[in-house]
C-alpha cells in the first residue's frame, strides 16, 4: 500500500495516519515531524526550515523535496509507506509522481480527510503536541500515549493557524483536483470518533488494493 493522506491542518492526519500504518504495516512518513525533529535536534535543515514552520508557510520545495526523495530511498519501504504532510502543493505531487514512476512504484491511493473549515479552528486552538511522542492530543496533561509532557505547537496559535488554512486552501488544495485527475483519490468524512474515521478509510481503501 502506496499511500499519501490530504486533508486540512486540523482534520486528523496524523491520528489517522498513526493507525493506518499500524493497520497496513508501512512506515508513516510525516513531513511536518522530521521538520519538527530536525529543529529539536538543531539541524541546519531544521534551521532552514524554522522560519517557514514559525509563520504558517511551505518550507521552500527544493528542501522539502530532497528531504522526501531521500527518506523514499531507505530500505523499509517492501510493504509501502503513508506519507503525511506531503505533496503540500501541485509542484511536490508532480516531482512525487516522477520519482515513484522512475522506480516503478506508482502510488496506490490519495486519502483525502474532509471536514468543515468551522471545526477547524476549534480542533488546532485546543490541540497540544507529546514532546516525547509527537503525537496529538485534546484536553490531557499528559501524552496518554507514552505519558510525556504536552505543549503547544507555535503553529497552533490561533493567528499562525489562520495563515496555515489560507496556505492550505491556496496551495495545497488543488492537490485534491490533481489526484481525482489521476483516478487516485477517495475521499472519507473526517467527522466522528477517531475510530469510526479509521474504520470508514479501511473499508473505502478495500475496494482499491
Ligand atoms: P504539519 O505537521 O504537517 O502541519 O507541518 C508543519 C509545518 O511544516 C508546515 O506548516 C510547513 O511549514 C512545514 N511542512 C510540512 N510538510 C511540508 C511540505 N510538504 N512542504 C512544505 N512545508 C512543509
Amino acid at each position: 500500500m502506496r499511500l499519501v493522506l490530504v486533508g486540512p491542518p486540523g482534520a486528523g492526519k496524523g491520528t489517522q495516519a498513526q493507525f493506518l500504518a499500524a493497520h497496513y504495516s508501512i512506515p508513516h512518513i510525516a513531513t511536518g515531524d522530521i521538520f519538527r525533529a530536525n529543529l529539536k535536534a538543531g539541524t541546519p535543515l531544521g534551521m532552514q526550515a524554522k522560519t517557514f514552520m514559525d509563520r504558517g508557510e511551505l518550507v521552500p520545495d527544493s528542501v522539502t523535496n530532497d528531504m522526501v526523495k531521500d527518506r523514499l530511498l531507505q530500505d523499509d519501504l517492501a510493504n509501502g509507506f503513508l506519507l503525511d504532510g506531503f505533496p503540500r502543493n501541485v509542484a511536490q505531487a508532480e516531482v512525487l509522481r516522477a520519482n515513484l514512476t522512475q522506480k516503478a512504484t506508482p502510488l496506490t491511493a490519495v486519502l483525502e480527510l474532509a471536514i468543515d473549515s468551522s471545526e477547524i479552528i476549534a480542533r488546532l486552538s485546543s490541540r497540544r503536541t507529546c514532546k516525547d511522542c509527537g503525537l496529538p492530543t485534546v484536553g490531557n496533561e499528559k501524552c496518554p500515549t507514552c505519558g510525556g509532557e504536552v505543549y503547544q505547537r507555535e503553529d497552533d496559535k490561533e493567528d499562525v493557524i489562520a495563515r496555515r488554512l489560507e496556505v492550505y486552501e491556496e496551495q495545497t488544495a488543488p492537490i485534491i483536483s490533481f489526484y481525482r485527475s489521476e483516478g487516485l483519490l477517495i475521499t472519507v468524512s473526517a467527522t466522528g470518533a477517531v475510530e469510526e474515521i479509521t474504520q470508514r478509510a479501511i473499508s473505502a481503501l478495500s475496494r482499491v488494493s
